[in-house]
């Protein structure tokens, strides 16, 4: 039996705790399911929603939480391919499965522009609805914890680093920021078989984790503002792949100075600057490729699990803590913190 009302942390100010209020339990409705949330990961852009406020929500109060993981306890009209009690991850925004870009395989891209946490209500609740076009199985293997970091922690990078980057064996890669994106990037290019690793970051705590996640060389660019020197220095020529995971101007001009002749920036970070490009000169005369790439494709949180359950990719020092619904100011507190050293933090509202 599903009970009528649970409870859920809600946004009603930026600025302002979020507030643990009892709410109705959502039913599920044609193509939709409804998920018992055993696992929800917090993110930066939890901070600049319910902390910074620089991120506008469509209405309030709103339920936030974006990386969901769970057990289907329903299933509206005409799903099918699931069952209930099944252990599924939700795609981090609820995609229509229907657009041009959804059946092409690119529901980063997708056309429905609701937003769980910011025009619809998300998963730091006891249950929620979702469409089922986002639901991805959870292979035994692989702990709700991990699944929820998963869809939005560890597949940004990776769809960075494989879809956009298009990284091969051997190349070398420069991070720009080390927080949790960016330490599952350098991870992940690991893993991939990236031939040299450089981290850039400002904290102390993040570069050491950088060079645990296996960085071969992290560099503070408040002690070497030209970074791009420093990894000529060491590899004798830039990289051939520089992930951006700040999203300031200054942050993407160190990325594309990092370049080897020939090289691609991928730009993951997002912020209201407005980055220059380098001279044309330089820019056309080198050939440097400046990407975009924008959360991930169903794929990216698929192929992840695999990984994960095959022991192919260890993310056992990813969740750095687990708070019960009631812990969530206190975790997005952490979270907004500087030098703490978290990689990522989860809520288990079901604690
Ligand atoms: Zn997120
Ligand atoms: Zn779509």
């Amino acid at each position: 039996m599903i009970a009528t009302t649970m409870l859920a942390a809600r946004l009603h100010e930026a600025g302002a705790p979020l507030r643990i209020e009892s709410v109705p339990v959502p039913q599920a409705g044609s193509g939709q399911l409804l998920l018992e949330v055993a696992a929800c990961g917090l993110c930066g852009t939890d901070i600049h929603l319910a902390v910074d406020g620089d991120i506008p929500v469509a209405r309030s109060p709103i339920t936030l939480g974006h990386e969901a993981a769970g057990t289907i306890v329903a299933l509206g009209e005409g799903v099918s391919g699931f069952t209930l009690g099944q252990r599924v991850a939700l795609f981090p925004s609820p995609i229509c499965g229907q657009c041009r870009f959804c059946r092409a395989g690119r529901e980063s891209l997708c056309e429905a522009t609701q937003a769980y946490g910011m025009s619809q209500d998300g998963a730091l609740a006891r249950y929620i609805v979702a469409p089922v076009a986002g639901a991805i199985a959870i292979p035994d293997a692989v702990d709700f914890a991990t699944a929820a970091i998963i869809t939005d922690g560890v597949s940004t990078p990776l769809h960075a680093l494989r879809s956009r980057g298009a990284l091969r064996a051997g190349e070398a890669v420069a991070v720009v920021g080390c927080g949790g994106l960016g330490a599952h990037a350098i991870l992940l290019a690991r893993m991939m078989g990236a031939g040299f690793i450089a981290a850039i970051d400002t904290q102390a705590q993040a570069r050491e984790r950088a060079i645990e996640f296996g960085a071969d060389l992290a560099i503070d660019p408040a002690e070497q503002p030209h970074p791009g020197r420093a990894i000529r220095a060491q590899l004798g020529r830039g990289v051939d792949l520089a992930l951006e995971f700040v999203g300031r101007p200054e942050t993407v001009e160190t990325t594309l100075r990092c370049l080897d002749t020939g090289g691609r920036a991928v730009l993951v970070g997002v912020g209201p600057g407005r980055p220059a490009l380098p001279p044309l000169l330089s820019f056309v005369g080198r050939e440097h490729s400046v990407i975009g790439s924008f959360g991930m494709d169903k794929r990216d949180i698929a192929d992840l699990l695999q990984l994960v359950a095959r022991g192919r990719l260890d993310l056992s020092r990813s969740v750095s803590r687990i708070f019960p619904l009631e812990g969530v100011n206190e975790a997005l507190g952490l979270l907004a913190k500087k030098g703490t050293g978290v990689v990522r933090l989860v809520v288990e509202p079901g604690r």
